[in-house]
């Protein structure tokens, strides 16, 4: 289908895009990549009066260092983020995640920041963002606000993001030096997961001084298997000791049941895939 018709605005500065948000209020929708919005505009389930494209805002591209923190541009391409070797020596499990979203046109147009906002609860980049303790700052009417990981995915599709604000930039902690894993189980090649779990580890010795898991498609937002990194803390990085700590990896979680799989099955999928993801992070 055709997308209903729209009024369509380019600014080139996040001041500007955020006073047109201001100035049509419900009636506006932001544009990154188009790659979620697309296809719902085609739908028809959303009509947006307006449509705002961030296309134009080149402060809102790229990857650059501030201290200890990487910083990538909302509007980034995962292509981009995925051939960056500032993210592959300092966020391993970014760079390794986004080789598994979807196929190399939707990464070429997509952007990390627009899989974000979009929070889609088995999109590729929550986990990974969440377990590596990001944080995302986010431009309104009164300025620029930051809220850490753990409070910005609040529910299915939904964001801290405010209906007058736009998501500007993710700053990772760097992780330099750890290693890292994203295991996605799927049915179908370049989909979304079924389940995917997310690993990053820092060992030393052959054993795990300490370990981040996030969890994909295991409730409406992405979690983190709190348990799991405490349970890990201090073992060898060998199968029997991951194996035991892996066993509580859907403990608090609350998957859905659809036609590719019921809630039990993805309870199940998460200790298998988190077993496996923390010893591949390891290097066991
Ligand atoms: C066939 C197909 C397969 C896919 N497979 C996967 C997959 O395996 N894994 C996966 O994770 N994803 C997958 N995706 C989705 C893909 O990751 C998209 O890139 C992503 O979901 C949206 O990014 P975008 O830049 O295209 O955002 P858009 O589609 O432009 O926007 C998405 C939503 O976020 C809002 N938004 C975007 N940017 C901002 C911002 N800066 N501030 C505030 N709001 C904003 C928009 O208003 C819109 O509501 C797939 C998509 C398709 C079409």
């Amino acid at each position: 289908m055709i997308p209903a018709q729209f009024d369509y605005l380019a600014p080139t500065s996040v001041e500007e895009a955020v006073a047109a948000l201001g100035e049509h209020g419900d009636d506006a929708k932001i544009l990154a990549g188009g790659q979620s919005l697309l296809p719902v505009l085609r739908m028809r389930l959303n009509a947006p009066e307006v449509v705002i494209d961030l296309g134009r805002i080149e402060s809102l591209r790229g990857v650059r260092e501030e201290g200890d923190v990487l910083v990538i541009g909302a509007m980034t391409q995962h292509s981009v983020v995925a051939s960056d070797p500032l993210v592959e020596e300092h966020a391993l499990l970014i760079h390794k995640a986004v080789q598994h979203l979807a196929d190399a046109q939707i990464r070429h147009r997509g952007t990390f920041g627009g899989a974000l906002a979009h929070a889609d609860p088995a999109g590729d980049m929550g986990a990974p963002a969440l377990a590596l303790g990001a944080e995302f700052v986010i431009a309104g009417p009164g300025g620029t606000r930051t809220v850490a990981a753990d409070d910005f995915f609040v529910d299915l599709f939904e964001t801290a993001i405010g209906e007058d604000e736009i998501l500007t930039e993710i700053r990772v902690p760097k992780h330099t030096g750890w290693g890292a894993h994203y295991e996605k189980f799927v049915r179908v090649a370049h989909q979304w997961p079924i389940v995917a779990v997310a690993a990053a580890v820092r060992t030393s010795g052959g054993t795990i001084e300490e370990a981040r898991v996030g969890l994909t498609n295991m409730g409406s937002t992405p979690l983190r298997a709190r348990g799991v990194e405490a349970a890990l803390a201090g073992q060898p990085a060998t199968d029997e000791a991951v194996r035991e700590a892996a066993s509580g990896a859907a403990e608090g979680t609350n998957p859905p049941s659809d036609l590719n799989g019921d809630a039990d099955y993805r309870r199940h999928l998460a200790g298998v895939l988190t077993r496996r993801a923390v010893l591949a992070a390891a290097g066991a």
